[in-house]
């Protein structure tokens, strides 16, 4: 991998430079609390100092409402309707959010690639930028709180500047082209970088094993948690639509007023809404909030085989989000048994057999 240090005084120069490269967005603050990915005119407006966007990165690859294509029933046709799209810089990705990228790619590009994805991804730049946990952050449980790949540019901070990994061609390109503004790494920035990334690993909130989780969160179906917290929660769809590697989408047919033509439009589904398991007939498969609740926590804590982590990446947003103030980590701990709620103390004959109970629903005989 190439290494290469942008003086602190070259930073804006640099992002102005990033234009060249198509238009670039990156974290704005947007109200008291809040940031997010915007387009950028004046880079003096960038923020480099972010625990967590609104909207994960995600957004810019599959759009929250998509036209798909145009139909006209006499002539039996359609027509795609899929757009040119321009270059463009997406600057400021916490590491998390590259891997969430990640989960998106092997969903949407690997066995059947999704075109309107893929047009996106092939044009948008990455530039990847360090930074320091908040109580929220548990990347570090989800081993995400690296990028090893998956950006153009990855930006250090050092005190006096950014010690830049260069992941591409395309990296290797942005900094070609703007060689003047870089220098060579010191030994000095290698102890810096160095003592950032131990800083760093020591901020975290959460030091602790969930290799069982998977697990567990199968075995305790039955565990109160479920009703204690789904009981809260209000199934608004928040913590899909900030989640960076939440995928669904609806597929809707808008027929035009002349009864022949119309267009369809993909946009983000939610898994908390009562609509997502509803099917043809009206048989709904997570008819209880209680359900749709189980389901999150199950599929976002469920394995991605290729890239070896779960599809939670840890960035917390859901629940920073959550208008109900669920935790979404707190009750994960509480399932791998990290709070006192977990277990009881004594065994009795009143307890409920929480593993046996989901064990029967499948037809087994218990564990
Ligand atoms: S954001 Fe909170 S209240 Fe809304 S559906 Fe998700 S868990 Fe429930
Ligand atoms: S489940 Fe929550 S913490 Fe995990 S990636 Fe999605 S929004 Fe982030």
């Amino acid at each position: 991998m190439r290494y290469v240090k942008l003086p602190k005084e070259n930073t804006y120069e640099f992002l102005e430079r990033l234009k060249d490269w198509g238009r670039l967005y990156a974290p704005v603050k947007i109200s008291e609390k809040f940031y997010d990915f915007r387009e950028v005119e004046d880079v003096r407006n960038v923020e480099f100092h972010y625990n967590r966007t609104i909207m994960p990165p995600k957004k810019f690859f599959f759009l929250p409402r998509e036209k798909m294509f145009e139909f006209s029933i006499s002539k039996a046709e359609y027509r795609e309707t899929i757009e040119n799209v321009e270059p463009f810089v997406l600057f400021g990705l916490h590491a998390c959010d590259i891997h969430g990228l990640k989960i998106m790619d092997t969903i949407y590009l690997d066995e059947f690639p999704d075109k309107y994805y893929k047009v996106r991804r092939e044009k948008g730049i990455i530039i990847g930028i360090s930074c320091m946990p908040d109580e929220y952050c548990f990347c570090n449980l989800r081993e995400t709180d690296f990028a090893d790949d998956g950006f153009d540019l990855f930006l250090h901070e050092l005190p006096d500047g950014w010690l830049i990994r260069v992941g591409t061609p395309m990296g290797h390109r942005i900094v070609d082209k703007s060689i003047k503004l870089f220098e060579e790494v010191t030994t000095q920035d290698i102890c810096a970088f160095r003592e950032f990334e131990n800083k760093r690993a020591n901020a975290f909130k959460y030091h602790e094993d969930w290799g069982n989780l998977r697990y567990l969160l199968e075995l305790e179906m039955e565990h109160p948690m479920w009703d204690e917290q789904s009981e809260l929660c209000l199934a608004c769809g928040n913590c899909n639509l900030v989640c960076p590697t939440c995928r669904c989408y609806e597929v809707i047919d808008f027929p035009n007023l002349d009864g022949d033509t119309g267009y369809r439009e993909r946009r983000w589904d939610s898994c908390q809404l009562r609509s997502h398991g509803l099917v043809a007939g009206g048989h709904n498969f997570r008819p209880t909030k209680k359900d749709r609740f189980m389901n999150r926590y199950l599929c976002k804590n469920s394995y991605n085989e290729k890239l070896g982590i779960s599809y939670c990446v840890g960035c917390g947003r859901c629940t920073y989000f959550c208008p109900a103030e669920i935790s979404f980590v707190e009750n994960l701990r509480t399932i791998l048994g990290i709070d006192e709620k977990s277990c009881p103390s004594e065994i009795s004959e009143e307890i409920p057999k929480r593993g046996f109970a989901y064990s029967s629903n499948l037809g087994g005989e218990g564990l």
